[in-house]
C-alpha cells in the first residue's frame, strides 16, 4: 500500500492476537515496527520472527527493522520510556496503533473500583497517553502522523457484563474523533477499527469451545468469527496514504453485528 515502505510503526500490546497480526502486516509493507509487549518476551519475539520472515523472506538484510519495547501502556512512567526507546532506535515516529486492552467479565453493580479503574488505565487512558506522547512527537518532527485506535463494536453496542470494557470502548471513539479534528490542519489523522468477534486469545473461553464458539457465530450476519489478518488488513489500510484524506472515523468489520440482525426478517406481515 501507498506510503508505508520506510515509515516506523508502534503497535501497543503486539505479543498476540490482533496486535501480532498488525506488526507482521505492517512490516509485510514495509514499515519498521517497534513491538511492544507487556509481559510476554517470548510472544513479542514470536511477533518479531514472523514480522521478519514475512517482510524479508530469506533476505538477511531487506531495510525492514524490528525493535522488541517492554512497557504497561497504563504507566504513565513506562510510556515515556518506550516512546524514547523507539524514538533512539528509529530516529522518529510516523504510525502509532493503540491495540493495547484487556476485558473482565463481572455484574456492573459488582465491579470493585481497582477492576474499574484497571480496565479504563489500559484501555482509555493507556490509549489517550500513548497518543498525547505520541502526537508531541509529531508536532515537532513536523511531518504529520497516523494513530489508529483499537476499538471494538462495544464502541456502539452495550455489553452487559463488561461495563469497563463498554465505557472504555465507547470513550476510545470520542478519543479518535476529537484528536481527529483537533490536529487534522497538521497532517495528524486519527482513526480506529472496531473488530467484531475475532479468534484471539482474549477469547479463549469461546474460542476454544465448539459448541460456544458456534453460539457466538449464530449471531454474526455473515456466519463466522473474523481473523485478526482482516483486522490488521484495515489497520495497513488506514495507516498508508491510500487513506490520507480519511480522519475520525471509526471502521467496524464485524461481519454485519451492528447492523441490527434482528431485523434481517420483518417482525410482522
Ligand atoms: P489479546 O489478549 O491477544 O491482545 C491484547 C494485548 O494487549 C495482549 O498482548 C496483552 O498482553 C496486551 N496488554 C494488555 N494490557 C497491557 C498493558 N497494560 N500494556 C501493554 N500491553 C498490554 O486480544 P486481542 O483480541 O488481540 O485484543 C487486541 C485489541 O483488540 C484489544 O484492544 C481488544 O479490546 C480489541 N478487540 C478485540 C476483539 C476480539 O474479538 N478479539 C473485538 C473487539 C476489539
Amino acid at each position: 500500500m501507498k506510503g508505508l515502505k520506510g515509515k516506523t510503526a508502534l503497535i501497543t500490546g503486539a505479543s498476540s492476537g490482533i496486535g501480532q497480526a498488525i506488526a507482521i502486516r505492517l512490516a509485510e509493507e514495509g514499515c519498521n515496527i517497534a513491538i511492544n509487549y507487556r509481559k510476554s518476551l517470548e510472544g513479542a519475539e514470536d511477533t518479531e520472527d514472523m514480522a521478519m520472515q514475512q517482510a524479508c523472506g530469506q533476505v538477511e538484510s531487506c531495510g525492514v527493522q524490528s525493535l522488541l519495547v517492554q512497557g504497561d501502556v497504563s504507566n504513565e512512567e513506562d510510556i515515556r520510556e518506550v516512546m524514547k526507546t523507539v524514538v533512539d532506535k528509529f530516529g522518529g515516529l510516523d504510525i502509532l496503533i493503540n491495540n493495547a486492552g484487556i476485558q473482565t467479565e463481572r455484574a456492573s453493580h459488582e465491579v470493585p473500583t481497582d477492576e474499574f479503574d484497571r480496565v479504563i488505565g489500559v484501555n482509555l487512558r493507556g490509549a489517550y497517553l500513548c497518543a498525547r506522547e505520541t502526537i508531541k512527537q509529531f508536532l515537532m518532527q513536523q511531518r504529520g502522523g497516523v494513530i489508529i485506535n483499537i476499538s471494538s463494536v462495544h464502541e456502539v453496542i452495550p455489553r452487559p457484563m463488561y461495563v469497563s470494557y463498554s465505557i472504555s470502548k465507547g470513550g476510545m471513539g470520542n478519543l479518535t474523533k476529537t484528536l481527529a479534528l483537533e490536529y487534522a490542519d497538521r497532517g495528524i489523522r486519527v482513526n480506529a477499527i472496531a473488530p467484531g468477534a475475532t479468534i484471539t486469545p482474549i477469547n479463549e473461553a469461546w474460542t476454544e469451545d465448539p459448541a460456544k464458539q458456534a453460539v457466538v457465530e449464530s449471531h454474526i450476519p455473515m456466519g463466522r468469527a473474523g481473523t485478526s489478518e482482516e483486522m490488521a488488513a484495515a489497520v495497513a489500510f488506514l495507516a498508508s496514504d491510500e487513506a490520507a484524506y480519511i480522519t475520525g472515523q471509526t471502521l467496524f468489520i464485524d461481519g454485519g453485528l451492528t447492523l441490527y440482525a434482528d431485523f434481517r426478517e420483518a417482525w410482522s406481515a
